[in-house]
């Protein structure tokens, strides 16, 4: 059985850290995927970083496929991906499983060529445009230690302040486990 791990949370110096590289893929990696597959999808999220499970690896894993546009979309696991190229540009909102409640509107390139290591740590190149372009961007910027929050204009910024702070408190609740921020709760 998958394990579900607690979210951590904007305020934890995790989610601000460059992840280090995936350089052996063995027996451990692959339940470690396995449980980030399941704790996004008993978050319901569309994609999530292993930063997001306190886990210092440079991978993600995103699945849209439960999107009715997306139902033929395979599932992402994504070991050292680094965006190459990008082109065009888009906005659209976001959220984050780590910034619970909080969206806003994120401007980023509409189409990427992106490079990423599969579980023989062979390179694959692909191109990705719309949606699953700006899910895969918005999870490598987490394995880079940047949030979507960073990408917002200080008005914005300064409009979501509070609910920041009460974010970094721990002061927020979700319908799915989180990793508070405070002295009781941290497990490291
Ligand atoms: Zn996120």
């Amino acid at each position: 059985m998958p394990k579900q791990y607690p979210i951590t949370t904007y305020g934890m110096d995790i989610l601000r850290k460059k992840t280090k590289p995936v350089t052996k893929i063995d027996p451990d990696f692959i339940i470690l995927i396995q449980d980030m597959f399941y704790t996004m999808e008993k978050a319901s999220g569309v994609g999530i970083a292993a930063p997001q499970i306190n886990v210092d690896k440079a991978v993600a894993v995103v699945d849209i496929s439960m999107l009715d546009d997306y139902k033929d979309f395979k599932p992402l696991t994504l070991i050292n991906p680094e965006i190459i190229s990008s082109s065009g540009s888009s906005v659209e909102e976001e959220g984050c499983l780590s910034i619970p409640e909080v969206k806003g509107e994120v401007e980023r390139p509409d189409k990427i060529k992106l490079k990423y290591n599969d579980f023989d740590l062979n390179e694959i190149i692909t191109e990705l445009k719309g949606f699953p372009a700006r899910v895969v961007q918005h999870e490598i910027d987490h394995l880079n230690g940047i949030l979507f929050i960073d990408h917002l204009p200080k008005e914005k910024l300064k409009e979501i302040k509070k609910e920041l702070n009460l974010i970094r408190k721990g002061k927020i609740e979700t319908d799915y486990d989180l990793h508070i921020h405070s002295k009781n709760s941290v497990k490291l």
